[in-house]
């Protein structure tokens, strides 16, 4: 068969998903936590006949709760399978003018593939030398439209919300999408400026707060033409895509915001203390909003030996081959419990080097 039959693509690749039973994953930023005991009701009362229907088509009942939750009206609101899902759909219906997406040189990686996907012209902004992001990099700047993920991947640094609106105002003819995957964990959110620019899209996950990464549940909230747009290109590709059981789930999750409120508040907690002992063992770790952090170990030892360290043990932490963040690694933030053992191999590494030099 000839070879340009097919599209030369380079996949996004996700963290692993090894099978091991004793295994302590840290690498894919999930919520260590179940999902909220509603969710796990609604799931167990799930009426597995009712699978013979197609689920609603515009996932009616979910996208009703998210409208009254987050106080817009359903026009509002488009769901999908995963926020990849909706960042896609949004790549594709929004980002065709052919002048560049502009999005910080490092990322979530993702948003490279889609613009290579979908023939996207991109212009990637190199990030301050603290890993921060600087608005003024994205004013002035001819664009095609501006993804911007707050807090941001793999840094884990959120921006102050009067910077993102400096750069939505002063981009009023660009779709602007703002991925708030992590903003639960202590960035600000702009879901309240929805109102006000119609050229903003903020996009929200279940996979991390809300302990559903299994149940592939994202979204995003913008101004009804803005949302018709996304939901055309949708429905140009698949008109059924959340699942009765997702649906179902997405709603009682929504129902517990007691649980949702104690699961981050837990996470953040270890979060701290997690960043405090790294530093206190010499690692470099940036200032985390997420549920995750970035961390650089000290002199002596590389990212890439601690990560194949840990691995060996079948702990799992994030390590990337990309130059700039290539002596980083992210670490998820997982219970107490596992961030102590991880801990503790890391600790027994640096007192073996340590013994190697004196
Ligand atoms: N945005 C960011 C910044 C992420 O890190 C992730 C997680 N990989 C996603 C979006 C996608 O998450 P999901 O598809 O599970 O909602």
């Amino acid at each position: 068969m000839k070879s340009d039959n097919f599209r030369d693509l380079v996949p996004y690749v996700p963290g692993m998903q090894p099978g091991f039973k004793d295994m302590i994953k840290l690498n894919t930023n999930e919520s260590p936590y179940p999902p909220s005991p509603k969710v796990i009701e609604a799931s167990a009362s799930f009426n597995a006949a009712d699978l013979r229907l197609y689920p609603s088509v515009d996932v009616g009942p979910l996208r009703d709760a998210l409208a009254e939750y987050h106080g817009f009206d359903r026009s509002c609101v488009f769901v999908g399978v995963g926020s990849d899902d909706v960042l896609a759909t949004i790549f594709q219906a929004c980002f065709n003018s052919g002048r560049p997406l502009l999005f910080p040189e490092i990322t979530y990686s993702f948003y490279e593939v889609w613009a290579r996907l979908y023939n996207i012209n991109t212009r990637k902004i190199p990030l301050k030398s603290d890993f921060t992001i600087d608005a003024d990099d994205y004013i002035g700047v001819e664009n095609g439209g501006i993804v911007i993920a707050n807090p941001n991947a793999p840094t884990a640094i959120a921006m102050e919300k009067g910077e993102i609106v400096r750069i939505i105002e002063n981009n009023p003819d660009s779709v602007v999408v703002i991925d708030e995957a992590y903003v639960d964990f202590g960035g600000e959110t702009v879901l309240d400026c929805v109102n006000k620019y119609d050229n903003l899209i903020v996009v929200r996950t279940y996979s991390k707060s809300r302990s559903l990464a299994g149940a592939r549940i994202g979204y995003c909230i913008a101004r009804p033409e803005l949302i018709s747009v996304i939901e055309t290109v949708r429905n140009s590709i698949n008109s059924y895509t959340n699942n009765r059981p997702a649906i179902e789930m997405g709603v009682a999750s929504i129902r517990d915001e007691e649980y949702f409120r104690a699961m981050i508040k837990k996470v953040i907690d270890t979060r701290e203390r997690l960043t405090k002992e790294l530093r206190e063992l010499g690692f470099n770790v940036l200032p985390s909003s997420a549920n995750f952090v970035f961390a650089e170990p000290p002199a002596g030892i590389t990212a890439k030996e601690v990560y194949d360290g840990l691995a060996e043990k079948h702990i799992y932490v994030r390590h990337f081959k990309i130059p700039g963040i290539d002596n980083y690694l992210r670490i998820t933030v997982g219970t107490d419990e596992q961030v102590d053992i991880m801990l503790n191999e890391v600790r027994e590494m640096l007192k073996s080097i340590h013994k190697m030099w004196h």
